[in-house]
Formats: C-alpha cells, sequence, structure tokens
C-alpha cells in the first residue's frame, strides 16, 4: 500500500490510500478518487513525494476535522512516563509507610514472615539471589525499580 497526498480543484487536500503507484492515475482518470471534502472526482497528486504508512486511510468528511493522532513515538515516550511517574509514586508510598531496612531487606522479610519480628511493611534491598530464595520460602517480595536519585540513609 501506498498514500498520495491529492488535491482536488477547490484546493482540498486529502491523503488515498493505493495499492501501488501504478494505479493512481488509472484510479483518479476512471473517477475512482473522490474528493471526501466536495465529492470531486478532478483530482490530482499534489506535489509531494509519496510516502508510505504516514498517516490513515483517506477519511470522510465527517471525521476530517479529528485530531491528529500523536506519533507513536511520543506515544510511547508519554507511557513511559506515565509509567516511570506511577513507579515514582509508589515508591514514595512505601517509602512514607514502609520501615527502610536497608541491606537486611530479605533477613528482616523472613523474620517478619517467621513471626520472629514486628509484622510490618518493609523496603531496602535485596539482591536477585535473596529475593528468590525470599519467592521460594513463600514470602512475598515486590521488585521495584531503583529510584534515579540514590537514598543516603
Ligand atoms: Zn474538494
Amino acid at each position: 500500500m501506498i498514500v498520495y497526498d491529492l488535491s482536488c480543484p477547490k484546493d482540498h487536500r486529502f491523503e488515498s490510500w493505493f495499492r501501488n503507484s501504478n494505479v493512481v492515475e488509472k484510479l483518479i482518470k476512471a473517477g475512482q478518487v473522490v474528493c471526501p471534502h466536495c465529492g470531486s472526482t478532478k483530482v490530482q497528486k499534489a506535489p509531494m513525494a509519496p510516502m508510505i504508512g504516514k498517516t490513515s486511510i483517506a477519511k470522510s468528511s465527517d471525521d476530517a476535522a479529528a485530531p491528529q493522532a500523536p506519533q507513536p513515538t511520543g506515544e510511547l515516550t508519554a507511557a513511559m512516563e506515565k509509567a516511570a511517574e506511577a513507579f515514582s509514586e509508589l515508591r514514595k508510598a512505601i517509602e512514607k509507610n514502609f520501615d527502610n531496612v536497608g541491606g537486611k531487606f530479605a533477613e528482616e522479610a523472613r523474620r517478619i514472615h517467621y513471626g520472629e519480628s514486628e509484622k510490618r511493611g518493609i523496603y531496602g534491598e535485596a539482591t536477585i539471589k535473596e529475593t528468590k530464595d525470599l519467592l521460594d520460602e513463600g514470602i512475598e517480595v515486590l521488585p521495584l525499580p531503583r529510584s534515579r536519585r540514590s537514598q543516603a540513609n
């Protein structure tokens, strides 16, 4: 599929998809390409290089004013920023409500699990092996991404 920018005598610009570049002229001559804004079939290729996979298939006049969808990369960035924000919020909540046990996380999690320590929410550092061992023992731990700023305490 290939998309072309087209224009009609009233200077409406629109895009249309074609199977390949060879059929464009044929379809225009046959009156198969219609301006979605005024219905004119006297359309011509707008002076612009054809682009593949630019936006969507030629729209009806109804949604011609619909807002342009953001570029996929922008969407992805926004999603990642949102996720980072959510993680940051989660982290803040944990740092506020949970006890920081630092490097003794695995030890303390185990003590809480076996009733040797006060039952409470804790957070701290644990190696992958420690985390795996805890999970193997049925101790619930939730790995958190490291925050960008390093914790001084
Ligand atoms: Zn038109």
